[in-house]
């Protein structure tokens, strides 16, 4: 039976106006005429309420590739530095932590600093978390009592493409944070180089990403959260094989055991000694990228006023 299909306003700004932008194999993105946010509408409902994710469990987030790629050392290097500049300790919550990798790395790096726990709503990778010593809560972040203390930070690392109301979510987070407490928001960066130059044949243009931000339209949501600042904007990551690959494509939706493999196999070139000239080329292209807003993602850092 197909899903149902649910219709939705703008998650900015709630406009209910907008123009179809393109459609790619059924996926039908819109930009709203009120702020340029750019969205999928409609939405099939098992993506709108979550319940997917928990199918996806095996073949994408608890796949062999993606496990190895997301433990690897590496992986959440950039976002730990940017998360440390802001929050040197305290307790921390990481909503949607799928298999727990960035607590995992933040614990490991900084023993005995942060108090972390993990929030997610797909099982079987909240499994992975706990086999790893990560504390998670198997709760809709919505709905859950985090208890009379406040929070020293939150983070929702590429979390926030995924939700019918991401508002919601933020504004949940900046209620929670003690007045001086930090979010941190890095969603994909619709003004990308890679969507630049790709379009629609990008392999993140699929299902699962239901928002497309850029730093502009991620702005505007921070501005409509109460008693909120904004700290720092900045964007980061940069993978020119997905580039490549995907330009010679002809634009289908990349199967998930795909991506996996590739991302275990850019975070192992990360880590091969032969290609360190070539990283550093990488490296040097992001940092540019970085500075223009053409880089992979984009992150905001928040503070509770
Ligand atoms: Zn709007």
């Amino acid at each position: 039976m197909p899903a149902r299909l649910l219709q939705r306003p703008c998650p900015v700004c709630a406009g209910p106006d907008h123009t179809a932008l393109f459609n790619k194999h059924g996926l039908q993105l819109v930009r709203c005429r009120h702020c340029s946010m750019v969205y999928v509408n409609p939405v099939e409902e098992d993506w709108a309420d979550g319940s997917r994710y928990d199918q996806l469990g095996t073949p994408f987030y608890l796949s062999p590739d993606k496990l190895q790629s997301d433990y690897n050392p590496v992986r959440f290097s950039r976002e730990i530095r940017l998360f440390r500049r802001f929050v040197p300790q305290g307790r921390v919550l990481d909503v949607g932590c799928s298999t727990g990798a960035f607590l995992f790395h933040l614990q490991a790096r900084y023993p005995g600093e942060y108090e972390a726990t993990g929030i997610d709503v797909s099982g079987p990778a909240l499994d992975h978390a706990e086999s790893k010593g990560v504390r998670v809560l198997r709760t809709s972040f919505l709905d859950t009592d985090f208890g009379p203390a406040p929070l020293d930070a939150i983070t929702f690392w590429a979390v926030a493409e995924h939700l019918m109301d991401p508002g919601r979510f933020l504004r949940r987070a900046m209620e929670l944070l003690r007045p001086g407490g930090r979010c941190f928001v890095l969603v994909p960066n619709f003004r990308s180089l890679a969507v630049r130059l790709l379009g629609q044949r990008y392999r993140y243009i699929f299902p699962q990403h239901l928002n497309y931000f850029t730093a502009g339209t991620l702005g505007r949501l921070a501005s409509t959260l109460p008693a909120t600042r904004v700290l720092h904007t900045t964007s980061m990551h940069f993978n020119p094989i997905v580039i490549v690959q995907d330009a010679r494509s002809d634009g289908r939706f990349v199967p998930d055991e795909e991506r996996a493999r590739l991302l275990r196999k850019t975070t192992g070139y990360k880590n091969n000694p032969l290609l360190t000239p070539v990283r550093h080329a990488i490296s040097g292209v992001e940092a540019l990228l970085g500075t223009c807003g053409l880089a992979d993602n984009t992150v905001l850092a928040l503070e509770r006023r």
